[in-house]
């Protein structure tokens, strides 16, 4: 037993805190895998975390960050021991139970995927709850029978997270990408990430018909809200937009327009409580088809004692592309 470093948010009558301390290891929750974190990342979802901006953390104290890469120390799983190498995205880790930004997890095995072949951890955390998202996407939109012939794919927050991941494996399976971004100064960057076309947002960002031109035949969409809804409106007839994120906003204003004159498809995604199958099928198609020297191009660096001040930056979409944590 001992103490570990890491982010505690704590709540008191003032609100919520957010501190650099020690941790007891007596006070990890309950799991049969203990994890050296080595890297984590930053998230939307971090974020809100962070900032307090929305009620995602539901346990005080709590340990933000919802993914993490490590090495693991101690194992009751009959999947791991000591040594093995590990990811873990999602399941309420950094919501309801102690999360990445620390030296130390300890997980329930059933959450975790051994590291993916061809990745390393730092890799991994690269692409992080945000490229695999990305990639649960894509999987949507083949599973819907979607291929680049049948037109280009629009991806909604671009420069960001998920949007950078889902630009890049686009592309590169074949498809003309439009990248829809708010950001004047990272057309050079999106290009270089495989996108045909760069879009405004605010074409999408402000209620618009029910019905327009069509435009795409597949979408990513991390914004949501009137973007989404614009998006629906422009998609080709049969054709068919994953939505996983709510950047701009929670509310959907559409109509059935889009769905019952084009027969366009809505695809939910959540990544959050993926089952096991799905989630090593994403994570071994994303070692095998995202390239890892566009995987560079969009990832920055920050130590973990850095993380703390970077909520509201990716609030304020002043975050581009993917933040590695380094932790240990
Ligand atoms: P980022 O902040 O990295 O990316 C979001 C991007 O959205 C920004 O970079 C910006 O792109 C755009 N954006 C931000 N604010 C607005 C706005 N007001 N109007 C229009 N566009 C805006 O976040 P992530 O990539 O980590 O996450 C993206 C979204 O996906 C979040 O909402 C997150 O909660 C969600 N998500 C959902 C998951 C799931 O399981 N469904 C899993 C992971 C993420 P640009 O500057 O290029 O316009």
């Amino acid at each position: 037993m001992g103490t570990f470093k890491g982010w505690v948010i704590d709540k008191g009558e003032a609100g919520q805190s957010l501190a650099f301390r020690d941790f007891d290891d007596a006070d990890l929750m309950e799991g049969d895998v203990t994890v050296r974190v080595t890297h984590s990342t930053l998230n939307y979802k971090d974020g809100l975390a962070l900032t307090g901006t929305s009620p995602v953390v539901r346990r005080f104290p709590m340990i933000p960050g919802i993914d993490f890469s490590g090495i693991v120390e101690a194992s009751d799983h009959p999947d791991y021991k000591p040594g093995d190498a590990v990811v873990l995205t999602g399941w309420g880790v950094g919501e309801t139970h102690l999360g990445a930004y620390a030296e130390r997890a300890r997980v329930k095995g059933d959450w975790l995927v051994p590291l993916p072949e061809g990745l390393t951890a730092e890799q991994a955390m690269a692409i992080g709850t945000a490229g695999y998202t990305a990639m649960l996407s894509r999987m949507a939109l083949d599973a819907h029978g979607l291929t680049p012939a049948q037109g280009p794919a629009i991806v909604t927050g671009a420069s960001g997270g998920v949007g950078s991941v889902a630009v890049a494996l686009l592309a590169r399976a074949g498809w003309h990408v439009i990248a829809s971004t708010g950001r004047d100064g990272e057309a050079d960057y999106l290009k270089g990430l495989g996108a045909a076309e760069i879009l405004d947002r605010a074409e999408l960002s402000k209620p618009g018909k029910p019905l327009g031109k069509e435009r795409w035949a597949a979408g990513i969409d991390a914004v949501g809200s009137t973007t989404l809804a614009n998006v629906l409106a422009q998609t080709r007839s049969d054709g068919a937009v994953a939505a996983c994120g709510l950047a701009q906003g929670m509310d959907l204003p559409t109509s059935v327009a889009p769905f019952i004159l084009r027969g366009v498809s809505l695809l939910g995604i959540n990544s959050v409580t993926t089952p096991q199958p799905k989630r090593r099928e994403a994570w071994t198609r994303l070692a095998r088809e995202l390239d890892l020297d566009t995987l560079a191009r969009m990832t920055s660096r920050v130590r973990l004692e850095e993380v703390g001040r970077l909520g509201p930056e990716i609030l304020a979409g002043r975050i581009r592309g993917r933040t590695v944590v380094e932790v240990g």
